[in-house]
């Protein structure tokens, strides 16, 4: 038995360099927007579990809500003094205790407690958990269209995919602009598929922009038409009604991705068996670390139903094993696959002035994720 001694929570922010969290405009209210320039400060939060033989785990990631904080505090009270490979018994206990609200720091001490099993173990999380493949594929995802210039039309951005394209990218996904402009969101589609030729894995997030049902299926039979892979959280406010994506999946027939904001395995398996999804989009940052994300994934495969993982990965403050294409700390020499990253440890940010120093290396705008 191997006891956890001490649980540190650290929150820190770290710079986003030409990006502002926008209060500007009622359509991209709380969105980190375009701002050349400026610097935006990104709140983040690391747990590092210390066990009484030496050893530590440690998460660390973006963390908007500081409640999060507030609740990574109650579940490291839980923690302390107990096993720490008792992962389950934290789970079941850490969940009922925060039921007042989303279990979302729980996520932070679970990631952790994954790390500092990697650590023990000298295996990486995919070893951990099984697998066997050292590579996985990837696709670039931008994030959503502005007007300040960084995909501001949709000249830009085929133009902007087109450039990933010549260098070995094979599937693109892009994030709609805000306004929520049916015509201007199925042109772009169309020009997407137009442009990047019929082989390319296309996809479309519009990250809940449309406040009709008539504007999302609109839209979405644009993606059929273009032969899109999936269409993901078109409706407003944040894509968890079960009717409204019923009635989204009868009116098209390309497959839809919801529950990137249905928390947790339950709700995920509730909303895909009352039909509003046809794939299930997972997190182990949002959905309770990877115990949790794990529930949601065997799930899904004992239904023969794909789940999509999105983020996490370790904070920009880290060295990270997530494309971010333009700004990423590797060339995307093999841009098909990204490595699976041999061990679960996230190298140690450095907070100690409270605010980490982000290491990657900084390309122009805008930028890709491989994530959400
Ligand atoms: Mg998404």
């Amino acid at each position: 038995m191997s006891l956890v001694e001490k649980v540190e929570i650290i929150q820190f922010n770290e710079d986003e360099p030409d990006y502002l969290r926008t209060f500007d405009s009622e359509d991209r209210a709380g969105s980190w927007y375009y701002s050349p320039g400026s610097v935006g400060r990104r709140g983040h939060l690391m747990v590092r579990v210390h066990t009484a033989d030496g050893l530590t785990g440690e998460y660390a990631y973006h963390a908007t809500a500081g409640a999060a904080a507030l609740q990574a505090v109650d579940v490291a009270r839980v923690l302390v003094g107990r096993d720490w490979q008792h992962r389950e018994r934290l789970f079941r206990t850490a969940r009922r205790m925060a039921r007042p609200m989303h279990n979302y720091g729980l996520s932070f001490v679970d990631n952790a407690l994954w790390d500092l099993a990697g650590k023990a173990y000298g295996a990486s999380l995919a070893e951990l958990l099984g697998g066997w493949r050292d590579r996985v594929p990837a696709y670039a995802s931008t994030v959503n269209g502005d007007r300040a210039g960084s995909l501001s039309s949709s000249e830009q951005v085929v133009e902007f995919f087109g450039q990933l394209q010549q260098a070995g990218w094979r599937g693109f996904k892009m994030h709609s602009w805000h306004e929520g402009d049916k015509w201007e969101e199925a042109r772009n589609v169309t020009r997407m598929r137009e442009v990047l030729g019929e082989r390319a894995e296309l996809m479309l997030d519009p990250a809940c922009v449309f406040d009709s049902l008539s504007d999302a299926i609109f839209v979405g039979k644009a993606c059929q038409e273009a032969a899109f892979r999936w269409y993901e959280d078109p409706l407003r406010p944040i894509g968890v009604g079960v009717h409204q994506h019923r009635q989204l999946r009868d009116a098209l027939d390309i497959p839809i991705l919801q529950t990137e904001h249905v928390p947790g395995p339950e709700a995920k398996a509730d909303f895909l068996l009352a039909g509003g999804t046809d794939l299930l989009r997972v997190d182990a940052h949002y959905d309770l670390g990877v115990t949790g994300s794990l529930t949601t994934i065997k799930f899904a495969q004992s239904l023969g139903v794909k789940s999509r993982c999105t983020a996490p990965a370790p904070s920009t403050a880290t060295s990270s094993p997530r494309c971010r294409a333009p700004r990423c700390t590797r060339s995307p020499t093999s841009p098909r696959t990204t490595r699976t990253p041999r061990r679960t440890s996230t190298p140690a940010a450095t907070p100690t002035t409270g605010r980490a120093s982000a290491r990657t290396a900084r390309c122009r705008s805008p930028p890709v994720t491989g994530w959400a």
